[in-house]
């Protein structure tokens, strides 16, 4: 008998196009930020409706650009969601200020915007809402509580590129906005990201800040029409994009519509076929979001079964599917206990679900063979680790 093919949990999805483009950069003599940056920025701003699109090295440097464009300095508070990944948190550490996690709604696993409230001090000057899996943050609700503050607002969307919130898309709901194309994400540049706005203002010092700091771009020091001298103006950083990535990302880019129809389309096919399984259940979304489909978590009701999370994850391994863990809730990561002192116990949502979430492969080559595998396998595992709640009960009969 043969082992049936691995399936992957997120491989990238490149064609002929993206071959094509990285080979004529190549051959172009140019291949850091120049000419194809410029238009994977002018293209992304066009679609997405925003006047400024910064092209970056990652989604990290985009959220820390947004954040030291932002000002947020020694002491800052930065709320954001303990379902998140490290970086999210992590750049807020980078500009010495201390990230302040609140618990996430059940349905959605996004931050809750009535605990929000709660969170503020003296010394809040930011939110990070984190739209988890592809599902856009209730905005209204946070945008309301940051205006009374004047508190900025980054939103962390590398899940959510594609989505949108009452008919505005992800990008224009919040002052900043960072997207990543790193290998899993909506598009991929193999690493990357993008940091749009509205406000010139931040733009500006984004872009100064992710090139060293200086007055002029790589593109227009090198330009044949005249010297020009450039100027330290910050200690900034290197998070400047190639035009190796943005040849990339502008095939990725149109052909985000068709990414995202596929991923809506094979997150049906999951909830239909097991969405009658009681021991497992799906996120919800509030009805004005509509999800960019980034990820299919599932949260295993581990008090209906007698097998652990980690143990769904290793026999679906062993059934050749990859999986994943989307996410552990940062507040319990060493680091974070051990330097600010978070604890179990404080944030029971986000607890309860770090605990029970897993992950199947959700990407457009995913063939429909592959998902009815999938499907099987987790049935399979699931019903096998079903608690048998009548035990005993044929004995008395
Ligand atoms: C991937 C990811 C990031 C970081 O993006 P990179 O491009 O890998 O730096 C930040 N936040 C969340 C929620 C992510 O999933």
């Amino acid at each position: 008998m043969t082992e049936p093919e691995f399936i992957p949990f997120s491989p990238p999805a490149f064609g002929r196009e993206e071959e094509q483009e990285l080979i004529d950069t190549l051959r172009s003599g140019w291949v850091t930020t120049g000419p194809r940056t410029k238009a994977f920025e002018a293209e992304f701003a066009r679609r997405l409706g925003v006047a400024h699109a910064v092209a970056v090295n990652s989604g990290t440097a985009a959220l820390h650009l947004a954040l030291a464009a932002g000002g947020i300095d020694t002491g800052d508070e930065v709320i954001t969601s303990p379902i998140t990944f490290p970086a999210t948190a992590n750049v807020v550490v980078h500009q010495r200020g201390t990230p302040v996690f609140v618990d996430v709604r059940p349905g959605d696993l996004n931050i809750d915007p009535d605990r929000v409230e709660a969170a503020l001090s003296d010394r809040t000057r930011a939110i990070i809402p984190v739209d988890f899996a592809g599902t856009p943050c209730d905005m209204d609700a946070i945008r309301a509580i940051a205006g009374r503050r004047e508190l900025l607002i980054v939103s962390d969307a590398a899940h959510s590129l594609g989505a949108s919130f009452d008919g505005r898309p992800v990008g224009t709901l919040a002052d900043v906005t960072a997207f990543s194309f790193y290998a899993t994400k909506n598009i991929t540049t193999g690493e990357g990201g993008m940091l749009v706005t509205d406000d010139e203002r931040l733009a500006d010092a984004a872009r100064v800040l992710s090139l060293h700091g200086i007055s002029v771009d790589a593109w227009k020091r090198y330009t044949p029409e005249r010297y020009t001298h450039w100027e330290t103006l910050a200690a900034g950083f290197k998070y400047n994009m190639s035009d190796l990535q943005a040849a990339i990302g502008l095939h990725q880019l149109a052909k985000l519509d068709g990414f995202v129809a596929r991923r809506r389309q094979l997150m049906e096919i999951y909830r239909h076929r097991l969405g009658d399984m009681d021991e497992i259940r799906f996120l919800e979304e509030a009805p004005a979001a509509r999800s960019a489909r980034h990820l299919c978590v599932m949260i295993a009701r581990t008090e209906e079964l007698s097998i652990t999370r980690d143990e769904i994850l290793q026999a679906l391994q062993d059934r050749g599917i990859g999986v994943g863990v989307h996410f552990r809730a940062l507040h319990l990561h060493r680091y974070y206990r051990e330097r600010f002192g978070f604890r179990p116990g404080m944030f029971p949502n986000a607890e309860y679900a770090s605990d029970r979430v897993f992950s199947v492969p959700l990407h457009p080559g995913l063939d429909d063979g592959q998902v009815e595998r999938i499907v099987g396998a987790v049935r399979e595992v699931v019903t096998a680790g079903r608690r048998r709640r009548f035990q005993g009960a044929s004995t008395t009969a």
